[in-house]
């Protein structure tokens, strides 16, 4: 039976994290610190939409942990947007930020809204009054917002601009942003190169080639399409996907160029010729090699976890794994790379067009790439060493680095 505590985003996060404290023997106090947020705020977010009438909706930035730099992290846009979803999501960001190394804390933002339903004149103002309502505890160095579900570098262009009609001109207020306002142009395809490039490492650590294997992706967004384009790239087979509106799968592997044109014109993968249709929960049953949940959390859990039968799940979306499906999958041999290690290419990413953003000073795109790889292969490094070390899965050993490297910068500051 799966434990109810542990269906609450937020206490799944903790679960393992408690299990991490357990090994490195962390005190209690500071148990309690690190499982709760910083600071939180809930913002009122009213507009007035295209008819002239006033709607209100549920906003909410978390700022988890700031010992290690500046609180950093997504802003999502999705109806089921709720603070303990919100609380969850801004603790692995500082969790995933420490295991990269880089320096930041953690954080994430939401509103509980379907950006579908709205115009674009309706989501610029919401963007830009929960950017107004947020604006005592955000700053370059204070918080920084990127994309993330919902929400793109469009959104985060009015966000830039909201900032800076109060603050003056502070591209680094927001990552993700677009090129012409001092965006970086791997960001929009980061997350995804990271998760391929962690499959990559994942396979051969475990004396595998990833040419001809057979990969089924849920969500077909901006990281499982990304995913699904370098994987396509390096050899692998694509041969399911599905996105909100149905699935669809095809043994031999999917044209992945041919989907995403089909993509772009339909607004689903559903439909693709030299496809069958596959029903929503069927892309995590069907025969494969590695499966990428890229899209909500919670989708593997005790009522799917039986009847997997790929060997590899790379995590590209946050939280994709309930904690008892965790430990069966484990126990059961499934390697899994968690997702504060394999969709990490997103912020680390942000960080270097914050770095940009802060210096003035454009990077070539070859150092980008080249510093991408560093990190995620250093990372990737660091946490089968770990789970060496301690005989964990490479979640609770990433999940330890983690930790150390926070613990270490909480008591640096006398705290
Ligand atoms: N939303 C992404 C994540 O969950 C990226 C965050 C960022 O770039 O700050 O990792």
């Amino acid at each position: 039976m799966q434990n109810n505590k542990l269906n609450r985003a937020n206490d799944a996060v903790n679960s393992h994290l408690l299990e991490a404290a357990d090994i490195l023997e962390i005190p209690d106090s500071y148990r309690k610190l690190y499982t709760m947020p910083w600071r939180e705020l809930q913002i009122a977010v009213p507009i007035t939409d295209d008819r002239g009438e006033l709607r209100v909706f549920n906003g909410f930035r978390v700022q988890h942990s700031g010992a290690r730099g500046p609180y950093k992290g997504g802003i999502r846009f999705h109806p089921e947007v709720d603070l303990d979803e919100v609380r969850a999501l801004a603790s692995l960001m500082t969790w995933k930020c420490a295991l990269m190394n880089i320096p930041f804390g953690g954080a994430k933002g939401g509103i509980s809204v379907d950006p579908d339903l709205l115009s674009q004149r309706e989501l610029r103002s919401l963007t830009v009054r929960f950017m107004n309502n947020a604006d005592h505890i955000i700053g370059p160095f204070r918080d920084i917002m990127a994309p993330d579900m919902g929400t793109n570098p469009k959104v985060m262009g009015w966000m830039m601009d909201a900032y800076g009609a109060k603050h003056g001109y502070t591209p680094a207020i927001v990552t993700g942003k677009p090129l012409a306002l001092g965006g970086i142009s791997e960001r929009t395809g980061a997350t995804g190169s990271g998760v391929a490039m962690i499959t990559r490492h994942l396979l051969k650590e475990h004396k595998e080639d990833i040419s001809g294997k057979r990969v089924a992706i849920q969500g077909f967004g901006n990281v499982g399409s990304y995913a699904a384009e370098y994987l396509h790239e390096m050899g692998a087979r694509i041969i399911a996907v599905s996105d909100k509106r149905g699935g669809i799968y095809n043994k031999d592997g999917l044209d992945i160029d041919l989907l995403i044109k089909h993509l772009k014109r339909e607004k689903t993968v559903a439909g693709f010729k030299d496809s069958d249709p596959l029903d929503g929960e069927e892309i995590f049953t069907r025969d494969c090699d590695i499966i990428i949940p890229a899209a909500l959390g919670h989708v593997i859990n005790d009522k799917n976890m039986e009847s997997i039968k790929a060997r590899f799940i790379v995590e590209g979306a946050n939280g994709p794994i309930t904690p008892v499906a965790d430990k069966y999958l484990h126990d059961k041999g499934v390697i899994i790379a968690p997702d504060i290690l394999a969709n990490a290419g997103g912020v680390t990413v942000s960080y270097f067009e914050w770095a940009q953003n802060i210096q003035v000073h454009k990077w070539g795109h070859e150092t980008v790439n080249i510093e991408l790889d560093n990190i995620m292969g250093q990372a990737f490094e660091n946490v089968v060493e770990a789970s060496r070390k301690y005989n964990v899965s490479y979640r609770l050993a990433s999940f330890i680095l983690a930790l150390k490297r926070v613990h270490q910068a909480t008591i640096d500051r006398g705290i």
